[in-house]
């Protein structure tokens, strides 16, 4: 049996162990399910990333490549559907603007692909945690990497601009200033399904934010949830992207989208030629 004295000290052990992840302490939850890579979903106590200056925000939208398809150039919102079926985000100055009228997805379906897309919060600094900036870039409508006001606002780690939303934290914070514009430059492989909807792979995402590598073909646990596990469900092989009206005024502009082909099947070697049997003893 262990001493008074000896306990004594084992506890205080243990209290400056935890120490470091006391201070972690913030928004976040202690109650909610345990996710594959051990933390709880939106932990408290998860790190939250380095902040990283990623530089001064470009002074012109990147130009779309010749084989993308440009769903957003600035002058109409043709390319998407919105609540009853009509895209009602306002258009202001070259960019659409989250308005209360629900979110947007494409028209045209997506399974493999590259994204690139610019985006910028509110320059008045409404909210706090969640309630600053929030919206989203969901894949297939469902697999989100997260738009936030992430500059000097402290969230859960898996909730804060470019996480994967419930899941994994970006590995750094590479967040501009309200109202500057933002690039993402999205890599998203589609999960795949086995003929009887078992999922085969994941869906993994490589994301560049602000030029800088912040999640690299980072397999995903499922579709996004809120304080709840992800999981996956079988769907098709392409589906539409959508973008999430989560209340708060973002913009978005330069929106394009190159359809990728990750299994590379067109460049699959040919079948070999039947050889001659080779005959024994020659
Ligand atoms: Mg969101």
């Amino acid at each position: 049996m262990l001493r008074p004295a000896v306990v004594s000290l084992l506890l205080s052990a243990v209290a400056t162990a935890q120490a470091p992840a006391a201070q972690n302490q913030g928004p976040g939850y202690t109650d909610t399910p345990v996710l594959p890579n051990g933390w709880r979903v939106h932990d408290a106590a998860r790190p939250r990333p380095r902040v990283v200056d990623p530089g001064p925000a470009p002074s012109q939208p990147v130009p779309a490549p010749a084989d993308a398809v440009v769903l957003f150039d600035g002058r109409n919102l043709d390319a998407f559907t919105g609540r009853d079926g009509k895209a009602q985000w306002a258009l202001v100055e070259g960019a659409m603007e989250s308005n209360r009228t629900g979110d947007l997805e494409t028209k045209a379906h997506f399974g493999d692909c590259q994204v690139h897309l610019e985006w910028a919060t509110p320059a008045v600094v409404k909210g706090e945690s969640q309630g600053r900036g929030n919206s989203g870039v969901f894949f297939f409508g469902r697999y989100e990497v997260q738009v936030l006001d992430s500059y000097d606002n402290p969230t859960y780690a898996d909730g804060q601009a470019a996480a994967l939303y419930g899941q994994t934290p970006p590995l750094v914070n590479a967040c501009r200033k309200p109202g500057e514009w933002q690039t993402y430059d999205l890599v998203f492989r589609a999960p795949r399904f086995a003929a009887d909807g078992a999922l085969r792979e994941p869906a993994r995402v490589t994301v560049v934010h602000n030029g800088i590598l912040v999640h690299h073909d980072q397999p995903m646990f499922g579709a996004t949830a809120h304080r709840a596990l992800p999981s996956y469900r079988a769907h098709a092989a392409k589906g539409p992207i959508k973008l999430q009206d989560h209340g708060d005024p973002v913009r978005f502009r330069n929106f394009w989208v190159r359809e990728l082909d990750l299994d590379r099947s067109a460049d699959a070697a040919p079948a070999p030629a039947s050889q001659p049997a080779e005959t024994p003893g020659k």
